[in-house]
């Protein structure tokens, strides 16, 4: 058993090229190693979000607080609560990031998993046009 503990870990500006908006990373790796699992805690401003981009493996999001909108390229924009969890299979096309309301807190698990990134999410896309 390996306990990290977030306050050990210093969150980072999320990069500007794969986010719109707002939001600070922390980054907790190697939170395991077979399979290779990775966590990020994810601070979103109101409205930032993440550009679209898919991961190779699944990743899991559970939303600490706030609101989560979160999209599969060609569905609807999807709202997620505090203690809802959203997986993303390998390969899907998405984004997620907060509301416009407030701002949102999720957790990122990324089992085996590397992160492909596309374009930024427009105004339209974000608001589900
Ligand atoms: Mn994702």
């Amino acid at each position: 058993m390996r306990l990290l503990r977030l306050g050990d870990l210093r969150p980072a500006p999320a990069d500007p090229a794969t986010f719109t908006g707002a939001a600070q990373v922390t980054r907790m790796p190697a939170v395991a190693e077979e399979p290779a699992v990775n966590a990020y805690r994810v601070a979103f401003e109101p409205r930032a979000r993440t550009a679209w981009h898919a991961h190779s493996g699944l990743q899991l999001l559970v939303v600490l607080s706030g609101r989560c909108r979160v999209q599969r390229e060609g569905e609807p924009v999807q709202v997620a609560a505090v203690g809802d969890v959203v997986s993303i299979a390998a390969g899907e096309r998405h984004w997620h990031g907060a509301g416009p309301d407030g701002p949102m807190v999720h957790l990122a698990i990324n089992v085996d998993s590397a992160t492909t990134w596309f374009g930024k999410v427009s105004e339209p896309e974000y608001e589900g046009d």
